[in-house]
């Protein structure tokens, strides 16, 4: 009897310890991607409690991002280490803290990059969270999406649209995003031309958002892949080509989502009078070889050309994405994997392996 008890009592603290544990990737420090093959190691992990305004999130999807790629390679430092990257996530919210009065459970929300930021500051106050010198990132200042629980507060988490799946929401979450805050940043007007320079993740995404915000705005793309311009050319790209082609007409805007240096100079290059260069990257690889940085002020910057860069994504930027999304409906081109696969999804973004945006399912 006593050895029976004893028994139960083991496979209750057995049922009880696996509740309190979940499965998480994790990074313990930097790696070079192209001689480290499992970068993230699989771990069994406490699983995050809630505090007062927060919420516990079971997720279910997180997209896969360049970022992660810097994070690991060292170009984006994170906080700590080990720590769970992912800044995509869609869940349900299984749990939530006393003050948390917005958010019900069995919500299904997004977050996005957007962690926190200090709310008083000059930025906070205008709008500018991103810019806030206290700006909080998912997955690089506290623990991500790549597991199957995450703790956020519930102000940073976004009711998805109901027209869209789990896997096609993730990518609107910082690809989606950050393309909104990109096309807003671009002061583009309907019937100006717009160029998109690199078609992965976010080009995609940004395609659609512009064709149906101006619809008489001729759009070029280009990209080294031939693959991406047939997808360009499906979604309604008016021309594609090469990075470095010459374009059949100048660019009112040009927005330029590559990781390496070069589009910088060729873009200015092609840029219309009075146009704008917004440039979406959080660092660009090839910075430290000052042959590539040739800037010519009369070629490139003369006649009132702009260059912007984008940093980061306010709250505003994530719900306006979602809301459009849904108007439009915006639909991303997604490859699904599992989170025991994160390792071979960053791999192929490091080689140039892009389809579309790269999300893992958790079930
Ligand atoms: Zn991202
Ligand atoms: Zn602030």
């Amino acid at each position: 009897m006593l050895k029976k008890k004893g028994l139960l009592y083991k496979q209750n603290q057995e049922r009880e310890n696996c509740c309190l544990v979940m499965k998480a990737l994790v990074l313990d420090g930097v790696y070079n991607l192209t001689e480290c093959q499992q970068p993230l190691t699989l771990v069994e992990k406490e699983k995050p409690v809630p505090g007062p305004e927060e919420i516990l999130v079971r997720v279910k999807a997180c997209g896969v991002c360049r970022t992660e790629l810097d994070e690991i390679e060292g170009r984006v430092k994170v906080a700590f280490y080990p720590i769970v990257l992912g800044h995509q996530v869609v869940g349900v919210i299984e749990a939530k803290g006393i003050h948390c009065h917005q958010l019900c459970i069995g919500d299904w929300v997004g977050i996005g990059w957007f962690y926190s930021s200090c709310g008083t500051c000059r930025f906070c106050q205008q709008g500018q969270q991103n810019l806030c010198s206290e700006f909080k990132a998912t997955g690089l200042d506290v623990n991500g999406g790549y597991a199957e629980y995450l703790v956020v507060p519930e102000t940073s988490a976004y009711r998805l649209p109901e027209k869209l799946s789990v896997v096609h929401s993730a990518p609107l979450l910082c690809a989606g995003a950050i393309g909104y805050r990109c096309l807003r940043l671009s002061g583009l007007k309907d019937g100006q031309t717009l160029g998109l320079i690199g078609f992965g993740a976010s080009g995609h995404l940004v395609l659609q958002m512009a064709k149906y915000l101006f619809p008489h705005s001729p759009i070029f793309v280009f990209t080294r892949s031939v693959q991406e311009r047939q997808l360009a050319q499906q979604l309604g790209a008016a021309w594609t080509g090469e990075i470095s082609a010459v374009p059949p007409s100048l660019l009112d805007c040009g927005i330029d989502t590559t990781p390496v240096w070069q589009p910088v100079i060729t873009g200015l290059a092609i840029l219309q009078k009075g146009g704008r260069l917004i440039i979406n990257a959080i660092s660009k690889e090839d910075t430290d070889k000052p042959e590539l940085i040739k800037l010519n002020y009369q070629k490139h910057l003369w006649q009132e050309k702009e260059i912007k860069t984008v940093a980061n994504v306010t709250p505003q930027d994530i719900a306006g994405c979602l809301s459009l999304a849904e108007k439009i409906p915006l639909l991303p081109k997604v490859q699904e994997y599992s989170l025991e696969e994160a390792n071979l999804a960053l791999r192929e973004i490091k080689m140039g392996q892009i389809k579309g945006a790269k999300v893992l399912r958790l079930d």
